[in-house]
């Protein structure tokens, strides 16, 4: 167990102001929450289950940590969900993109901004662990004490008031505010159990189940021998099963894996693929092309005039790797050396038809574990979104992906666990309320 103990500054024993406060998890929310508790002079003791702090941050953005997003509140908040995004609204105006990006350069690390928005540290091999020693850094400052190797097992108290947590050797830790921290259920190797939830559930909070979000998807039949092979510039598609009605659609690249399709498309259409799968029939295809049917059509009767001698194979080309040409006459039933001027018309629909929905098939169930969030969490609609209090308690502070708070990829689960830290950690004097 890697116990540090650093001098406790605004310790409140002298009867004034400062309170203790523990803060459960050592990742990007409970940094942040910590570094806030403290400066305020509060007497910090933060524990954590790895040997060291902030491990799914280190891994975050291959290695390289996609810190936020660049834009204003109000243009990061329209991509979370309708409820997720006003309970966010207080926490992205106190300590939005900007902010992370002020602290991180205060401690050395500089950040840029990407094409699409994503803001990542300046290149360097290790720069997701730039991050976290940049805030262990703050952290030290402001004489927090934080005890690694330290699991909790349990919360112990009644509402209105959380006493303490146990931790698993036994032992307790008391304090005055709690504030919990522990991250989602996904990539439980990086510390993440999701088992803070159900002790919270059995304290009477409400919460919604973990489930399954930015995840790959399995596929009932899946093409191991595709592993690598990526389908560009078209749109990932949700059927109620075979030829159903489309349920959502997600435009991006999928990638091919060995069980099933990953890629930015698949990450984020695995939530929506899931809740359809428990819900009876889903189905998944990919439409290469952006132009609907008719134009698509058109296009090919177009080339049977203009160029009729153009091979099939060469206009799919332009649409599909190579090593899914072949694939695509053997399931049309096309010779290889089809020419566009030969083609029927029914064949020439059924291309159309395959273009517009390669299909995929249907997916197996998507793993929690491999998600690069965990949707479900506490309830948002049980927490005071200006200060991350549980209602109903006096004491008991939650934050990061913890809560009910799922966004898509590109730096926005980051700044949502930032900025709920940051609130979370503003505690308030011993005469107010937590
Ligand atoms: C592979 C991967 C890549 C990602 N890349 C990005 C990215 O580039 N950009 C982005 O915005 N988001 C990314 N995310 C998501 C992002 O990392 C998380 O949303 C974010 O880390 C959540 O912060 P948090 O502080 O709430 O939880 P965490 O960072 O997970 O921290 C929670 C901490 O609590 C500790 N803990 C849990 N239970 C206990 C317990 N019982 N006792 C003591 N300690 C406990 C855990 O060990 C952990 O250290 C990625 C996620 C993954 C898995």
């Amino acid at each position: 167990m890697g116990v540090r103990f650093l001098e406790v500054i605004g310790v409140g024993e002298t009867g004034v102001r400062a309170r203790t406060v523990v803060v459960l998890g050592g990742g990007a929310a409970g940094m942040i929450a910590t570094w806030q508790a403290a400066s305020l002079g509060h007497a910090v003791t933060m524990l954590e289950a790895n040997g060291r702090l902030g491990v799914k941050l280190r891994i975050s953005g291959g290695g390289k940590c996609n810190v936020t997003h660049e834009g204003s509140a109000k243009e990061l908040l329209v991509v979370f969900a309708k409820e997720q995004a006003r309970f966010l609204r207080p926490a992205f105006h106190a300590f939005g993109s900007g902010e992370i990006r002020d602290l991180l350069q205060r401690e050395g690390v500089e950040t840029y901004v990407r094409e699409n928005g994503r803001v990542f540290p300046k290149d360097s091999p290790g720069s997701a662990g730039e991050v976290v020693a940049a805030m262990q850094r703050v952290l030290e400052r402001a004489g927090v004490q934080v005890r690694t190797g330290a699991r909790v097992a349990g919360l112990v108290g009644v509402a209105p008031r959380l006493e303490a947590l146990t931790l698993e050797d036994g032992s307790w830790v008391r304090g005055d505010v709690f504030i919990l921290a522990a991250g989602g259920a996904s990539y439980p190797e990086t510390g993440t159990r999701g088992e803070v939830l159900e002790a919270l559930r059995n304290l009477g909070v409400v919460v919604n189940p973990w489930f399954p979000a930015l995840a790959p998807i399995p596929l009932v039949a899946p093409r191991p021998e595709w592993e690598g092979v990526a389908l560009r510039d078209g749109s990932l598609q949700l059927h109620a099963g075979a030829g159903g009605k489309r349920l959502a659609t997600f435009a991006g690249d999928v990638v091919f894996t060995r069980s099933g399709i990953s890629g930015p498309a698949a990450l984020e259409l695995s939530q929506e693929v899931e809740r359809a799968r428990r819900g009876g029939l889903a189905w998944l295809s990919y439409a290469l092309s952006s132009l609907n049917e008719e134009l698509l059509d058109a296009q090919l009767q177009q080339l049977q005039q203009g160029n009729p001698h153009l091979a099939v194979r060469t206009w799919l080309q332009r649409l599909l790797p190579e090593r899914l040409c072949a694939f695509a006459h053997a399931e049309l039933a096309l010779p290889p050396d089809q020419r566009m001027k030969d083609l029927p018309r029914a064949a020439r629909r059924s291309l159309v038809a395959w273009v517009r929905a390669f299909p995929l098939g249907e997916p197996r169930a998507v793993p929690l574990s491999k998600g690069e969030v965990a949707a479900g969490g506490v309830r948002l609609d049980g927490i005071d979104p200006r200060t991350m209090a549980v209602k109903g308690w006096e004491n008991l502070r939650v934050c990061g992906e913890l809560l009910d708070i799922d966004g898509p990829i590109g730096g926005y689960n980051l700044q949502a666990a930032f900025s709920t830290g940051f609130l979370a950690g503003q505690v308030g004097p011993s005469s107010a309320f937590s």
